[in-house]
């Protein structure tokens, strides 16, 4: 199963991922310029690439699907009748398409699809548009309704789509949605989320989308990083922090149980840095690895500075185990029992500045 992975506009990268071409099905970025239409919180300066780093980047990259993250839960309102904000939009993607390349865009938010639409640019009927994991695809009733609506528009229908992570924990609800998918169009690749680290069917997920699009619109102060701390996973981690073996996480050596049901493995972490992505794509290209689960992850950083979860202690019988049972977990003591027995606690110690880089 081939990675699409998120791509970051570094020239040791850009040299990585071109030694591993061969396993890659896509790459992924933000738009450089124009106003954020993509759903990452900016904590941090450099998380979106400069048009003159991804020249001199991704032109080693041409042979590889290239596809931009519009994936924001929403806009600020008047965008949507802005015909120069999205025709600007649309003329910075189609600078990139001549240049490079562009396969698609990544999109969550229909009032954008269709304000999109609507601006009549020559580049929409040249863009697949892709529903992003966050749309929550879970069902086949919920695609064909995105493929419907889809259908008025003049995008190009998708060739890939991420079901709702969720669906990585229930093998039977994503082979029937796959088969559904496949019956549609056979050509249509399925790709499961593997490293994302939230919590299972996460209840904070819409509200999290939304005070990320907030504070990206720049109405508002980015304020998600402290009130996961405070109120959200990571208060939910640090009382239980066994419960992040729900988290619907594919390990490295699980992927071969979903072949047949689908054909690629996503990873995220843009804002985790090239030295966690190398990591993250050695690990799912050698589908193995004997390190601390939770530096796969994206999302439970705080975690991840807290405890060593020893990937091959998890047992060969992990997937089995948290793919069959009910996720009743109040009267069921398994995930503490496995937790225990494969994680300990780190020493509290400060990040090497190396980390950052
Ligand atoms: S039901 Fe048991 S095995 Fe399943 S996720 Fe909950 S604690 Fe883990």
């Amino acid at each position: 199963m081939k990675l699409s992975v998120p791509f970051i506009p570094d020239e040791g990268y850009a040299r990585f991922l071109t030694r591993h071409a061969s396993s890659l099905s896509s790459i992924y970025f933000a738009l450089p310029s124009g106003p954020i239409t993509d759903a990452r919180v900016r904590i941090a300066q450099g998380l979106v690439p400069e048009t003159r780093d991804l020249s001199t980047t991704l032109s080693s990259l041409k042979a590889i699907d290239k596809y931009i993250l519009m994936n924001t839960r929403f806009m600020p309102p008047g965008v949507y009748a802005n015909n120069t904000i999205l025709s600007g939009i649309l003329d910075d993607i189609a600078r990139l398409d001549k240049k490079f390349g562009i396969k698609g865009i990544v999109l969550s938010d229909m009032y954008l699809l269709q304000a999109l639409d609507q601006t009549e640019h020559d580049i929409v009927p040249c863009l697949e548009l892709v529903p992003g994991i966050n749309a929550m695809q879970d069902t086949p009733e919920k695609l064909f309704s995105f493929f419907e609506l889809l259908g008025f528009s003049r995008f190009k229908k998708p060739t890939r789509i991420i079901p709702d992570r969720a669906l990585n924990r229930n093998p039977e609800k994503l082979a029937l949605l796959s088969k559904a998918v496949k019956t549609y169009d056979p050509d249509i690749r399925i790709e499961l989320l593997a490293n994302e680290g939230c919590i299972y069917q996460c209840p904070f997920k819409l509200s999290h989308d939304a005070h990320i699009s907030l504070s990206n619109t720049g109405l508002a102060r980015e304020s998600t990083f402290r009130m996961n701390q405070n109120l959200g996973c990571q208060a939910y981690f640090n009382l239980s922090p066994h419960a992040f073996l729900k988290s619907p996480f594919i390990r490295p050596g699980d992927i071969h149980h979903y072949q047949g049901i689908a054909d690629g493995i996503k990873l995220c972490g843009r804002t985790r840095g090239v030295r966690f992505l190398k990591t993250c794509i050695r690990a799912y290209v050698k589908r193995c690895f004997d390190g601390n689960l939770l530096d796969l992850m994206d999302t439970p950083e705080i975690l991840a500075r807290q405890w060593h979860i020893d990937n091959t202690r998890l047992g060969a019988q992990f997937f089995t185990t948290l793919t069959s049972c009910t996720k009743r977990c109040k009267p069921c003591k398994i995930c503490s029992k496995i937790f225990s027995q494969a994680s300990w606690k780190k020493e509290i110690g400060f990040k090497s500045y190396k980390e950052f880089q």
